[in-house]
């Protein structure tokens, strides 16, 4: 058989097309052929091609007429954000949170449930499939708009083989996910690391839809990180950059599981900010969480502000080698820390930018996460659209 090139390059063409056309509309609401043809520079007659393909696959329709300065009034072209919906499930390490979106990445439905230690990752993708049929049937979502379920999971994934190559939280290594568990699904599956996913998730729908450079951190347990490089996710020849939540911060420091010493998670986690506190009240009481703390911490309790300043220092300490190795628009302050925004950016903005001779506080903007605790559950969403509405983000 001869390869024909030159219908490839035509369908790609044609498949570029129709992403640039639906981008637009989703963006506008509704235009005409004639709008559309101006600003995406495409003729009429391609416009129209694409336009009634796209009508028949449901995704617009024709709605009413647009003024016209003369002769025949042109129809106006609408975007339909309910024309398909997308599941993204995210697997934490110990709960489950399922959502159902639509084109919009609307929240049309969600559930969280806890999972326990005893269960296996075949439990857990059961109940994940039983609970996705019973949305589809109480949303009454016909089965063939789900486009797909993008899945976040706490660990080290190969999304291009659809492996989970570790997850040490989870006790889980090698997993062949994509193989395993597709299945369990009448539609594809996609998987991704919880920090890449929320970093999509922050580049498509959050803070940094004008700017694509950059850095989530996702700040719980551990520290997790996921890097975006002019709109494309950065992850490296094995798939594990940005792993800055085990770059050294101090030398010969404590010893981490993953065979380094002094790693920035040790210091600068969550669970290093609260068993700092722990220790200096000599206390190990569950009712110690982040709400208490920074509770204490408002009624200007001195063990706390005590612990708070010298955390703060870790955290900015890896912060700043992050913007010297990156230089991003953006660092993206996520999880279970983002939820306490108003007393971390003032007093972090202060460390990290203290005088140095290579950046100033203008050059990089520092925020908290605006999607918070759904910014992963809402990237993995987006990774079944990537087919329908992304031409121009990969994985680097
Ligand atoms: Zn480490």
């Amino acid at each position: 058989m001869v390869f024909n090139w030159n219908t490839l390059d035509q369908e790609m063409i044609k498949d570029i097309n129709q992403k640039k056309i639906l981008q637009l509309l989703q963006k506008r609401r509704e235009m005409t052929k004639q709008e559309m043809s101006q600003i995406l520079g495409l003729s009429i007659p391609t416009i129209s091609n694409n336009i009634n393909e796209l009508m028949k696959e449901g995704l617009v329709e024709e709605g009413g007429v647009a003024d016209s300065t003369g002769g025949r009034k042109p129809v106006i072209i609408r975007f339909l954000p309910d024309a398909r919906f997308s599941f993204g499930v995210d697997i934490s390490t110990q709960h489950v949170h399922i959502v159902l979106t639509n084109l919009d990445s609307q929240i049309r439905h969600q559930v969280k449930f806890p999972f326990s230690r005893m269960e296996t990752i075949e439990d857990i993708m059961k109940k994940i499939a039983e609970r996705i049929q019973e949305i589809i049937k109480e949303q009454q979502i016909e089965g063939k708009k789900v486009v797909g379920i993008g899945f976040s999971l706490p660990g080290t994934v190969n999304e291009e083989i659809g492996n989970l190559e570790m997850a040490p939280n989870l006790g889980l290594y090698h997993i062949s996910f994509k193989n395993r568990f597709s299945s369990f699904y009448s539609v594809p599956i996609y998987i991704e690391n919880e920090a890449n996913a929320a970093a999509l998730g922050e580049l498509h729908l959050g803070v940094a839809k004008q700017m694509q450079n950059l850095v989530y951190l996702s700040i719980k347990e551990g520290i997790g990180s996921g890097i975006v490089i002019q709109g494309h996710l950065y992850k490296g020849k094995n798939k594990r950059a940005g792993e800055f939540g085990h770059m050294s911060i101090i030398a010969n420091g404590k010893y981490c599981n993953c065979g380094r010493k002094g790693c920035w998670e040790l210091y600068a986690s969550v669970q290093s900010l609260l068993s700092l506190y722990k220790k200096t009240l000599l206390e190990d009481e569950p009712y110690i969480t982040l709400d208490y703390f920074f509770h204490q911490l408002d009624e200007k309790e001195q063990e706390a502000q005590k612990i708070w300043n010298m955390y703060l220092e870790y955290l900015a300490t890896g912060i700043q080698d992050i913007i010297l190795s990156l230089d991003p628009h953006y660092i993206v302050i996520g999880g279970d820390i983002s939820l306490y925004g108003e007393h971390l950016l003032p007093s972090l903005k202060q460390k990290v930018f203290v005088p140095n001779s290579f950046y100033e506080e203008e050059d990089n903007t520092l925020v908290v996460s605006a999607l918070q605790e759904n910014a992963s559950v809402l990237g993995a969403s987006l990774l079944p659209l990537h087919n329908l509405l992304f031409y121009n983000d990969s994985v680097l």
